[in-house]
């Protein structure tokens, strides 16, 4: 896919290139499927789960394997949005493909320490959420990467009750942003690198849940 023009401020431009991603992603994996979390139990349950936070299903997407639980605000947002969304993702149904459904969710969630020293958390989630830095930069430069509102987005994501406080340094993250930026501006680290981190060749056969998850919701788990 060519590079999209993010300073195009047209929802029907995005709309399609939301629905241009969405075809590209089935193509990779043929078992990706977009569930709203209201409908799906297995969803439900997680958020249960997850009561450190208490936003989980209303305003978070949450990627298993090939399937994508969409929040229930999910259609309100911009379709641009929806894309970098959709492409962050993604990231995260190529890193579980690559280790397994339940490696990848073990070391998520527990290597070496489950809270403040998660450290494959912060280095996988930190993959995809430089599509979120770099889409920032291509449509306001280095002023949006460095507005504090956004900074502090993150921050909560990395380093509050999101993903149970996966970071203990703030500092941390802000060199990690400013290498990012640095890279983006030195075009060291560019659009199309993001996109296809972790793309594996071509062929790849996609994973499938374990068994019991495939028992228990059939529907969710083929
Ligand atoms: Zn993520």
């Amino acid at each position: 896919m060519e590079r999209p023009d993010f300073s195009v401020d047209d929802e029907g431009y995005w709309e399609k290139k939301y629905k241009q991603l969405l075809s590209d992603i089935k193509q990779e994996f043929p078992n990706f499927a977009i569930i709203p979390k209201k409908t799906s139990k297995f969803s439900q349950m997680l958020g249960r789960l997850t009561f450190w936070n208490k936003d989980f299903n209303r305003t978070y997407s949450t990627t298993i394997g090939p399937k994508i639980y969409t929040s229930e605000v999910w259609k309100d947002h911009p379709a641009m949005n929806r894309f970098a969304t959709m492409v962050h993702e993604r990231i995260h149904m190529r890193q579980t493909q690559k280790y397994g459904f339940l490696a990848f969710f073990a070391v998520f969630g527990l290597i070496p320490l489950p809270a403040k020293i998660a450290y494959f958390r912060r280095k996988w989630e930190w993959e995809a959420y430089k599509v979120g830095i770099c889409v920032r930069f291509l449509k306001g430069g280095r002023e949006a990467v460095l507005d504090p509102k956004f900074i502090k987005y993150l921050l909560d994501q990395f380093c509050g009750a999101f993903y149970l406080w996966t970071w203990h340094s703030r500092k941390a993250i802000i060199k990690d942003l400013l290498r990012v930026l640095h890279a983006l501006e030195r075009n060291t680290l560019t659009w199309e690198k993001i996109i296809h981190q972790r793309r594996l060749p071509w062929g790849v056969k996609p994973l499938k849940a374990p068994l019991l998850l495939r028992l228990l919701y059939p529907a969710e788990m083929q």
